[in-house]
């Protein structure tokens, strides 16, 4: 006896074993496979997933769309650049890392933020619009580690530590893990 698999596309790839992955906006589920696995046994290994599949369309379901370039993207710009600035003038401070550095908000997919230690430039995500203070603080402390430590070694961890103890909780949150 067998359930029906949820619907899934199949790509049939040089590689050793099957992979499956759940992908936004809409939930598709995409399965690769190498040519000598059986359509059956695929659909067999995909039915036995079917409860970790549901879970992670109902995530992706629930998560709200990216941010687009219009006029609700820069009302965001403009709330987060209200929130940052205090923020980021004040842990500059704390961190004797005086002048301000100069920051920008862009739309990032992949990341909540970035420095370049050369211009001393930090990049804040648009995305961080719709987190808490918390969230955006430890992404400004993170970055502003970055201009003492460049890598994220034992030293940069460090930094963490020593400015913001709870930074792992946090880091974990923000990444909604
Ligand atoms: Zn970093």
């Amino acid at each position: 006896m067998q359930t029906d698999p949820p619907p899934y596309t199949l790509i049939r790839k040089q590689i050793r074993s099957v992979r499956m992955t759940v992908r936004p906006p809409d939930g598709e589920v995409r399965v690769s496979a190498p040519r000598h696995v059986a359509k059956r046994e695929i659909d067999r290994f995909v039915a036995s997933r079917a409860e970790w599949i549901a879970e992670h369309q109902a995530r992706i379901a629930a998560a709200p769309p990216p941010l687009e370039a219009g006029p609700e993207a820069e009302e965001l710009r403009a709330e987060l650049r209200a929130r940052v600035e205090p923020m980021l003038a004040e842990w500059a401070e704390r961190m004797g890392l005086l002048p301000v550095p100069p920051y920008i908000i862009r739309r990032m997919t992949s990341r909540w933020g970035t420095c370049n230690v050369k211009t001393r430039r930090i990049t804040f995500a648009l995305e961080l619009a719709r987190r808490d203070d918390e969230k955006l603080e430890y992404v400004v402390v993170h970055e502003l580690a970055h201009l003492i430590e460049i890598g994220h070694n034992q030293r940069f961890y460090a930094v963490m530590d020593r400015h913001l103890p709870e930074w792992r909780r946090i880091r974990r949150e923000l990444n909604g893990k």
